[in-house]
């Protein structure tokens, strides 16, 4: 299989953005087993670009174009790959209601000229956007493919490795395997800038994703057979852990509280949790794991100052002094759910998860304690830059369950709390 890369935007001419779609493509391609023995680039000028489609369809079995797919009417790629290949376009109403309600979600307007976008060829497959609005797809025409991908690299890669790869796979002799490498405590960039010179490998890809408040790492191997394509996995998803060490928390895991059940399984021991701001949020993703009836002893949402004194045990003269939103609430809240479920592990979280502040502290300020027989550890969080209430209850939840498992795994898994 023979493929072509079409870049188009006029600005790329112009040389103001580099184009790095195609060099990136070119990769991703050679990882599939899939030649590529041309490229070009071109501005927004109908009749270059049929020329250029036609050009690349007499010579390659794929034709990939990125860029032009935006709403403005200078963006036509579509239309005239579309002319070229002899498809037709109609309103694919999915991809329209979808485009709503990323408009409606961003908190703006969607405006008429972006209906153009939800045009799609006719009998096509439709790659949804999850991180813009234009839908990118895949038709196939007397034997040729053609690939229409957006411009936005934020956009491209996720939906070229979630849709365009299903696609292209049936097209290659080989088949592919996938580990996937779950991060929390780092963020995007900085786990991305540690295994920079990882990301640049062809066979397997390595491609940072980001999570709300986690990451994660899609480690990807093409070869000819489900065990030579594993083999190749395995040793670059091994370098990463090791170079990622501790922030790693689970290789083909789905989520953190399935890492948490399962050592906690392995362990044998048994977690509690006392939970005012995330409401429950943290036992809900325990118990959304099968198997945590083994592990989870109880939850208490214990919202109001009466509760956590009375239910908790959390002394009235620490409320008090300094306030439910404190380190020493938190860690009296784990104590007392850990004392009431006898249990190995009580966890609690207190905070600010706003919209207004909190006993006059700030939304996003918010503490997670564990208390365990090794001792009492707390996790002052700042989420202040985040004003987002569903932001801060989910990564504060998600450092409730990270605390169990870097206990569970013999390390610190905050600071030491000595008391009052
Ligand atoms: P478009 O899909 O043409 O509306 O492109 C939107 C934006 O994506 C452009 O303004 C560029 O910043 C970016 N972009 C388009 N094509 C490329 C490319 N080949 N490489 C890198 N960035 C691109
Ligand atoms: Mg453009």
């Amino acid at each position: 299989m023979i493929a072509e890369i079409i870049a188009v935007g006029t600005e790329l001419l112009l040389g103001d953005v580099q184009d790095t779609n195609s060099t990136w493509l070119s990769r991703r391609l050679a990882m599939l087993g899939i030649a590529v023995h041309h490229r070009q680039t071109l501005g927004d000028n109908p009749t270059r670009l049929k020329d250029a489609v036609e050009t690349a369809r007499s010579r390659a079995d794929i034709v990939i174009l990125c860029g032009g797919l935006g709403p403005t009417p200078d963006d036509l790629t579509k239309e005239c790959a579309c002319e070229v290949f002899g498809a037709e376009l109609t309103l694919h109403e999915e991809s329209l209601l979808r485009m709503r309600t990323y408009f409606e979600k961003s908190g703006r307007v969607m405006t008429d000229n972006n209906k153009k976008q939800a045009m799609l060829p006719v009998g096509a497959t439709v790659f949804q956007n999850d991180h813009g609005t234009a839908p990118g797809c895949a038709l196939e025409k007397d034997g040729k493919h053609l690939l229409l991908l957006p411009g936005p690299p934020r956009e491209l890669k996720p939906m070229f490795d979630d849709a365009a790869v299903p696609y292209l796979l049936p097209l290659t002799d080989g088949v592919l395997c996938s580990r996937t490498v779950r991060v929390f405590g780092l963020g995007e960039s900085a786990a991305a800038a540690a295994v920079a010179p990882l990301l640049d490998s062809e066979n397997p890809t390595v491609a940072p994703y980001a999570k709300t408040g986690e990451m994660y790492f899609r480690v990807t191997a093409h070869a000819a057979t489900e065990a030579e394509a594993a083999l190749l996995c395995a040793p670059m998803t091994e370098e990463l852990c090791r170079i990622l060490g501790d922030a790693v928390y689970g290789v083909d895991v789905a989520s953190l509280e399935e890492a948490v059940v399962k050592g906690l399984t392995a362990a044998n021991k048994t977690v509690a949790t006392a939970e005012s701001c995330t409401g429950g949020l943290v036992s809900e993703r325990l118990t959304s794991v099968s198997g945590a009836s083994a592990v989870f002893s109880c939850g208490v949402t214990a919202y109001s100052g009466d509760v956590k004194h009375a239910r908790l045990g959390v002394p009235q003269a620490v409320i008090d002094r300094t306030g439910t939103v404190s380190a020493d609430t938190a860690c009296a809240m784990a104590r007392g759910v850990r004392r009431l479920a006898d249990a190995d592990y009580g966890v609690a979280v207190t905070g600010a998860a706003g919209p207004s502040p909190c006993e006059g502290k700030p939304v996003g300020t918010v503490f997670v304690a564990l208390s365990s027989s090794e001792g009492e550890f707390v996790r002052p969080l700042n989420l202040t830059h985040r004003r987002d209430r569903d932001y801060i209850r989910t990564v504060a939840a998600s450092h409730a369950l990270d605390m169990v498992r870097v206990a569970l795994g013999g390390g610190v898994p905050g600071q030491a709390y000595y008391g009052e």
